[in-house]
Parts: C-alpha cells; structure tokens; sequence
C-alpha cells in the first residue's frame, strides 16, 4: 500500500471505536489532515504519544480503506510541558485553534510560526498570551490583513490622530474614514500592538507592556479574527 511521510502537528483529536483516534494534523506539506491512530488507547500502545494534542512529529501514513492510518511516527518535539500548566496549556489550545479553523491548505509560514509559538509558550516562558498576540498577527499579515500604523488605509493619508480598526476589512483607518464598524486602538493598545508586531518570539519574554494592554490588544486581535474567519475564537 501507498505510503506518505509528513512532518506535522497534532491539532486536534476524538476518540474513534473504542481503541481508536481520529487526529488532525497540521502538516507542512499538505496543510489539515485527518488521520486514524489503529489502538492507541492502551497504556502500552506503541504510537501512544504521537497522538497528542502539540505533539511534532514525522509520521508515516498508509492509505487505508476509510482513510490515511499512522503506521510510524518519530516525534520531533512532544510540547510536553504545555500540559502541565494550565495557563501554556490554554494558550497553546488557542494557537491549535487558529490553525484548525484558518489552514486548509499547507501554508510554511503559517507552521513555522506555530512552532515558533509553541516553544515560546513552552521553553521561554513568554507571558501570558503573548505568543498568541505575536501569532495572530502574523496569521493576519499572511492572509492579506497587515495592520499598517501608519497610512490610513482608507484615504491614504499618514495616519496623526486617533486610530481605528475597520473590523469589515481589517485595516487600519483614520477618523475620517471610520464607520460603524470601527474600532478605536486606545494608545495602549496601539503601543502594545507595535511592540508585538516587531519582537520576534524569541524575545517575547523581555518585553513589557502597561496599562493591560496586552490583554486589550488581544480583545481587538479576537474580535478582528471572528470577523476575518466568520468563527469564535476559542479562548479559555
Ligand atoms: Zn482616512
């Protein structure tokens, strides 16, 4: 029988029969795939932990009769601490989320980044959610919606006074150019969302952010990702 190898994370599973999963993957090469693990309930199973939510890994899949089954996996990085705290834990659910609900197709950029994201949550203790702001950022820029602070992207002009998230077309407008789906970016907002956009992850954990901004910009990020993907945004 056929067989494919891909490198991919584990974004989402439920149980199938009673020794069986059915686990989404995220793979690098072939954007969301579903795929059955044959017996994996037991405490023994040999692809036990290849099976688990965060887990990155390289699998070997064999074309079955009802779809592809892992046969072999060799796990690259099991994110196992995400699962013993449950702050990273939610935070990283969060990221899964994005990528279950905006990736159909295989998208590099968008997986490196979500990789990226992950060890920040997990290795470099990055603050709460901060990982999660830097991504959706990202996630926005890679489907199209850069938030561009400096040229309102209505009428074109440089961008002086108050700011606003048209939330319809997820751009950047001066106040002008609002309308009634505008949001106003507060100065904390707009100052945590610039530090965001510009520290990589790996320096996450030095930043500091006043005044909740973090968690105000993250509000906006969420509103502005129901309104791009038409879904809830799962938050804890
Ligand atoms: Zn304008």
């Amino acid at each position: 029988m056929a067989k494919t190898k891909v490198k991919a994370l584990v974004i989402g599973a439920k149980d199938s029969k009673e020794k069986d999963k059915l686990v989404t993957l995220f793979t690098l090469e072939q954007g969301k795939l579903f795929v059955y693990f044959r017996g994996v309930k037991g405490e023994k199973a040999k692809l036990k932990e290849a099976k688990e939510l965060f887990t990155f890994a390289e699998y070997v899949l064999e074309e079955g009769k009802y779809g592809n089954i892992v046969v072999e996996a060799n796990i690259i990085d099991s994110f196992s601490q995400l699962r013993r705290d449950l702050d990273k834990y939610y935070e990283a659910c969060s990221i899964l989320d994005v990528l279950n609900k905006t990736s159909k197709e295989s998208n590099p950029f968008v997986f490196i980044q979500a990789l990226k994201a992950l060890k920040a949550i997990c290795y470099e203790d990055s603050p709460k959610n901060y990982a999660l702001i830097k991504f959706l950022i990202l996630v926005f820029e890679n489907s199209g919606y850069t938030l561009n602070f400096d040229t309102c992207s209505g009428c074109k002009s440089k961008l002086t006074g108050k700011k606003y998230l048209n939330v319809e077309y997820g751009e950047i407008v001066c106040a002008n150019c609002k309308q009634l789906t505008s949001i106003e970016i507060s100065p904390v907002v707009l100052s945590a969302l610039k530090i965001f956009k510009q520290t990589p992850f790996e320096k996450l954990k030095s930043v500091k952010i006043g005044g909740g901004g973090e968690q105000k910009a993250l509000n906006l990020l969420i509103e502005n990702f129901e309104w791009r993907f038409g879904c809830k945004f799962f938050t804890a």
